[in-house]
């Protein structure tokens, strides 16, 4: 048996390169190189598995979103991130395949690119609705005078807090 039918060199496919993983306990890791997709920003040595059935593929998080409450200034009540990712050694083809996570700390939710676009969708309807329930309360609040009107300093207080002790008026001057 010739060399070359054990061992191939493999051919890596297109839109992905050969990174070294890091396989087992740390004490005992095995590196391998494993062919991760171009988009892949996980560490596979420093965060490699006990196993190579393990191994996934997965984007750093973009921009995520969270919002704070009335009642816990500061807080981060609700948040969501989103990220590429794939299972190599999954069953089902769609988590095989890049796909997109939707992630809000304690639950994941796997999307492909198009429940991803509806997904999208949804949340620009969803955002309008937002916008047209803060309207409906800023009109209510206008009828019955509450809260009760801020003054002058304390208005000013507030684009100072998001702009880094930089007032908008001042940042746009
Ligand atoms: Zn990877």
């Amino acid at each position: 048996m010739s060399e070359r039918s054990l061992y191939p060199v493999p051919e890596v496919k297109p839109g992905h390169r050969l990174v070294p993983a890091g396989i087992g306990k740390p004490s005992e890791q095995v590196m391998v190189f494993v062919e991760c997709p171009d988009w892949c920003n996980w560490d596979h040595v420093a965060d490699g598995p006990q196993h190579a059935s393990d191994i996934f593929h997965q984007s750093s998080n973009g921009g995520g979103w969270d919002t704070d409450c009335l009642t816990q200034p500061g807080d981060r009540m609700i948040s969501l991130d989103a990220y590429l990712h794939a299972d190599p050694t999954a069953t089902d083809p769609n988590m095989r395949a890049a796909h997109i996570v939707l992630d809000d700390e304690s639950t994941e939710a796997y999307l492909t690119p198009d429940m991803t676009d509806r997904v999208a969708d949804d949340l620009i309807a969803f955002a309008a609705h937002l916008r047209q329930l803060a309207q409906r309360a800023r009109r209510a609040n206008a009828l019955t005078g509450t809260p009760p009107r801020r003054s002058r300093s304390q208005v000013d207080e507030a684009p100072r807090r998001v702009h880094g002790g930089v007032r908008q008026s001042e940042a746009t001057a």
